[in-house]
């Protein structure tokens, strides 16, 4: 009776002895596969989506945000959703951007909301206001001052969702191809500048130009320009703007945290799943504040190159000159709001959200910086 009973529990154990050397054989295969990179296991399909963008194919730092968020999409959804960049022109236009978005001819793109200014007016605020927010304070109002949120709401009647894309911080003031000594030299003017500032720069005497990114240099070097604004000391050097202007003009009244944007298609960001939601709302997080990282790592080292090995010519704006363009963008943005509830429903809470900023960051940002140059070496420009 023992004997008999004895026999079926050897068997058992030796059949569950097999069933767990096979399981630990598939945990091994399995963390051998993980460590070879993202996989999609044979019984999920991997989506695929594409990003079109406003900027050239590889542009450092605007351009390597789409690039990185893709890269961060794919190993976070384990290569269940797959981002193909493509660069200004291979797809659609740089300012078919958004069209392509909303029609789902891409499911993502990568630009600056004040492109679509002709469509839609409201859009500037997302980009930048002149003598508005820094990157730090735009970054606040969106994503714990109710910004985000309004955002979302401009764009829905186009079937578009926006997420924040990237700062710069603050920007340059531009290019000239010549010195500004007073306002009455903004004269006749031909400069590319966009957005509401592109307005203010009109209202103020010069003409304002829209051309995208690779379309600057030649613009400047033709002469078709007399200035241009890009961003700042990093990626102005590698558009080449030291070749074709010799002033270089400070700082970016127009653009003082200028902000990028990924836009998606609503629709498709509907079919995903929740997970790949959260990767998608993540990974977009990460690169806009990865963006700001970089630019403020490099902007500085990027100066001194200019200043060092181009003879780049580093002035401040006039005040003068400032005055006319501040009292143009109080008229520019009355005019945007004229008529216009989304705007004005949108510049209330971005003032609201400023005026509070402003009042604690007079005691904290600029109080720590005036108290840090008091007790540090001063600092001195080589040009000037
Ligand atoms: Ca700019």
């Amino acid at each position: 009776m023992k004997e008999r009973t004895l026999l079926p529990v050897a068997v058992v154990s030796l059949l569950l002895l097999w069933v767990g050397t096979l399981a630990l054989w598939a945990t091994e295969a399995q963390m051998t596969d993980d460590d070879a990179g993202p996989r999609v296991s044979g019984s999920e399909t991997s989506i695929e989506w594409k990003l079109v963008t406003t900027w050239p194919k590889g542009l450092p730092g605007l351009g390597s945000a789409p690039e990185n968020f893709a890269r961060r999409v794919g190993e976070m959804s384990n290569g269940r959703l797959t981002v193909r960049v493509y660069g200004a022109g291979e797809v659609v236009p740089p300012f078919e951007v958004f069209d392509a978005v909303s029609q789902g001819v891409a499911e993502m793109g990568h630009g600056a909301s004040y492109y679509w200014k002709g469509k839609i007016p409201s859009s500037v605020f997302y980009t930048a206001v002149p003598f508005g927010m820094t990157a730090q304070e735009m970054n606040g109002w969106l994503h714990y001052g109710g910004g985000l949120e309004l955002w979302r709401e401009l764009y829905a009647p186009f079937g578009v969702r926006p997420f924040a894309g990237g700062s710069t911080g603050v920007q340059m003031a531009g290019w000239f191809n010549r010195e500004l000594k007073s306002a009455s030299d903004l004269d006749g003017l031909k400069m590319r500048i966009p957005g509401l500032a592109g307005e203010v720069f009109a209202a103020s005497g010069g003409t304002a130009v829209r051309l995208a990114g690779g379309e600057i240099y030649t613009s400047m070097q033709t002469g078709v320009i007399d200035a241009v604004e890009w961003v700042g000391p990093y990626n102005d050097r590698t558009l080449g703007l030291m070749e074709v202007a010799e002033y270089y003009y400070y700082p970016g009244w127009h653009e003082p945290g200028a902000m990028l944007e990924f836009t998606v298609n609503q629709a498709a960001f509907d079919r995903l799943p929740a997970d790949l939601q959260a990767i998608v709302e993540g990974a977009a997080r990460a690169t806009n504040q990865d963006m700001l990282d970089e630019f403020t790592a490099r902007n500085n080292e990027s100066l001194t190159t200019l200043l060092e090995e181009h003879s780049t010519k580093l002035r401040p704006l006039p005040d003068d000159v400032m005055d006319v363009l501040h009292s143009n963008a109080v008229i520019a943005l009355e005019e945007l709001k004229k008529d216009d509830p989304m705007a004005q429903k949108i510049s209330a809470s971005y003032e609201a959200f400023l005026d509070g900023v402003r009042t604690y960051h007079e005691i904290s940002e600029r109080a720590y910086l005036n108290a840090r140059d008091r007790v540090l070496p001063p600092i001195t420009f080589t040009d000037q």
